[in-house]
């Protein structure tokens, strides 16, 4: 093994699905309020970044968020885990193939960024035939803060397959200028992918090293992310 590819899940690998409305039926359950009218941006974001932020938003203290957040969370991967049968994620273009792709080159390990908690990303991806293929994982129940998530991902990546992968031997894929930031933070290659809610140009502009507009093109996309 020599590269880590770390990939993001919503937007990246995945998209649709009941989370949203499974993550505000666990917040008005638990804390009475989905937080404040009108449209928030989860993009990139933590889930428990974003039931903070909505919370707080409405004035709670952060004394009560913490109190209720694992309760929160525990609701949401039970109503996530009911509806995913009757509204499944969407697999992206290419996924599967590109997948199936990087996981047969020896020179490449194959991880997980992505903000959700751990369980909702075992819910979402195991529902689309994606959770075995990822051996190792950095989640948004490891921090609430996704710039310190590539640090946790190399760890375990390192305790996995025995090596330590120097920044530049790893990439950061995601389809939000949060991911790309969060690479760069670490001083990881980045690469975007205009499937989720930002385009190329936005997407360039947040300064990926690489912008595709999906993952079509799997011989290209395995070179770039192995060359
Ligand atoms: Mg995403």
């Amino acid at each position: 093994m020599k590269r880590l590819l770390l990939f993001d899940i919503d937007g990246t690998l995945v998209s649709g699905g009941p989370a949203k409305s499974a993550f505000e039926d666990a917040l008005a359950e638990t804390f009475g309020t989905t937080g404040p009218e009108g449209s928030t941006d989860y993009s990139g974001k933590t889930d428990c970044q974003i039931a903070r932020e909505l919370l707080r938003a409405v004035g709670m203290s952060d004394a009560d968020i913490d109190r209720g957040l694992p309760t929160m969370i525990e609701r949401y991967l039970s109503v996530l885990e009911r509806q995913l049968d009757s509204n499944p994620m969407t697999v992206l273009p290419g996924v599967h193939a590109l997948v199936d792709a990087l996981r047969e080159r020896d020179d490449l390990a194959l991880g997980l960024l992505t903000g959700n908690v751990e369980g909702g990303a075992r819910l979402k991806l195991s529902a689309s035939g994606l959770y075995d293929r990822f051996a190792v994982g950095s989640y948004g129940s490891d921090s609430e803060f996704r710039d310190d998530l590539p640090a946790v991902a190399v760890s375990r990546a390192r305790s996995t397959w025995g090596v330590s992968f120097p920044p530049d031997e790893i990439f950061v894929i995601g389809d939000t200028p949060r991911d790309v930031s969060c690479g760069q933070a670490h001083g990881a290659r980045t690469l975007a992918v205009a499937t989720g809610r930002f385009d190329a140009r936005q997407l360039g502009q947040a300064g990926a090293d690489h912008v595709l507009q999906d993952f079509r093109e799997t011989a290209r996309v395995v070179e770039l992310l192995a060359g």
